[in-house]
């Protein structure tokens, strides 16, 4: 049996989770195969991660992270909803097996202050679905509180908790590149390589990228919270305009996040001051103990420890896990891109189901492995 070549464009949380999968399922299988990723940033690159500037195409240190559950209205939410399920108790066993890659489970506490039919309804939309100590709490007439399991983690270590299992354990390779298409890849890897498209916002076979996909810029506070802040909680406030107001406390010390922006089609990597001075207005309403006292002026302020602005990789119609060939039908892609806020959530669930669509081109029946 020859030695299957496969390259992952993107060493993101999509692309590094999907690499880990497939490597392992692959290993089991006895199956030979070489991954190779090429991605322009990532944590291979280290000059990059001590910067921690932002860049355009990579989101992934940026975020968060944590998980949040909401309503479901359409098929291909229907399809992301069993992909974070599958996450959540993914993350569950390596919070217990594996404390370095930062996981940690406490309480999401969730406010609604207008809340739609789907919310009101919402055992029926799969909101509390595979939930764990899923209750409805007391609340003000009108507003709706919920509250569950949820996961937190600190998004710079577990990108290198991944990178460096890759390296060390799957021997995978890297290769820092930026592309300007994915055919360019026959030039670097040899052997019609099987391409996964784990690129965020979709490079196209040819050069471009998806139509389909749209930026959705994010800008969040990352703090040093003030003595009487409780680190037990993920919080979200669902104003009543529609927009959000949440903390995100990092496991092991890592700061709160508290955020956040959600601005559609707005390409701008600069920390914008009306972001920053509405979150800190927004943080001093909902959330006064996160901030400290000034010992010469006795006023409240936020500690902020650093400003974080990135752009989500939206889609319309969701993520796309399609299969496409090309090249005289010879060479396959298989897709896995478009996460928009959800890249942590769904990231094993959408690993699973690339393998699964590997195993389609592949023609190696193994639904019971899965
Ligand atoms: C403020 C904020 C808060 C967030 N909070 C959460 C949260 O709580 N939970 C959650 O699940 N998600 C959250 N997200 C969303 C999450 O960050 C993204 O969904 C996720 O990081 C997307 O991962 P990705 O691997 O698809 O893309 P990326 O991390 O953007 O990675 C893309 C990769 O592809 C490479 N690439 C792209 N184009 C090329 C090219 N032409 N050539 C070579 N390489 C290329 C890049 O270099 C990079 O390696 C948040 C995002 C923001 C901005």
């Amino acid at each position: 049996m020859s030695t299957q070549q496969i390259v992952i464009v993107g060493a993101g949380i999509l692309g590094l989770t999907t690499a880990q999968t497939i490597s392992e399922k692959l290993n089991e299988l006895g199956f030979k195969h070489e991954i190779t990723i090429i991605a322009q940033y990532g944590p291979h690159n280290l000059e990059m991660n001590d910067s921690l500037t932002t860049y355009n195409e990579y989101v992934s240190p940026w975020a968060g992270a944590h998980f949040r559950p909401f309503p479901i209205t359409t098929k291909e939410q229907k399809e992301e909803m069993k992909m974070t399920r599958q996450t959540l108790k993914y993350f569950k066993y390596l919070s217990e097996n594996y404390k370095e890659c930062s996981i940690k489970f406490i309480k999401g506490v969730e406010f609604i202050e207008n809340p739609n039919e789907y919310y009101q309804d919402y055992a029926k939309y799969g909101y509390s679905e595979g939930l764990e100590n899923f209750e409805k709490l007391e609340t003000k007439p009108g507003i709706l509180g919920f509250q569950y399991d949820t996961w937190v983690l600190n998004p710079t270590l577990y990108l290198q908790y991944i990178y460096f299992k890759l390296l060390l354990e799957f021997k995978i390779k890297f290769i820092s590149k930026k592309l300007n298409s994915l055919s360019e890849i026959n030039s670097i890897i040899q052997g019609n390589p099987i391409i996964i498209n784990c690129s965020g916002n979709g490079l196209k076979y040819n050069g471009g990228v998806d139509p389909d996909s749209f930026p959705i810029r994010g800008q969040t506070l990352l703090l040093n919270p003030g003595p009487n802040y409780k680190s037990d909680k993920t919080v979200t406030i669902q104003l009543k305009d529609g927009s959000w107001v949440f903390t995100i406390p990092r496991p092991y010390n890592g700061g709160v996040i508290l955020g956040g922006t959600k601005q559609i089609n707005d390409t701008s990597l600069e920390v914008r001051d009306e972001d920053t001075k509405y979150l800190e207005k927004l943080g001093s309403i909902y959330f006064p103990e996160l901030q400290k006292i000034n010992a010469e002026t006795n006023k409240p302020y936020f500690d902020i420890i650093r400003i974080n602005v990135a752009l989500r990789p939206g889609r319309k119609g969701g993520l796309n896990n399609s299969i496409e060939k090309f090249n005289d039908n010879k060479q396959f892609v298989i897709n896995n891109y478009g996460a928009g806020g959800m890249g942590y959530e769904l990231s094993y669930g959408s690993s699973l189901k690339t393998f699964e669509n590997l195993l389609s081109i592949l023609k190696i029946d193994n639904k019971s492995k899965l």
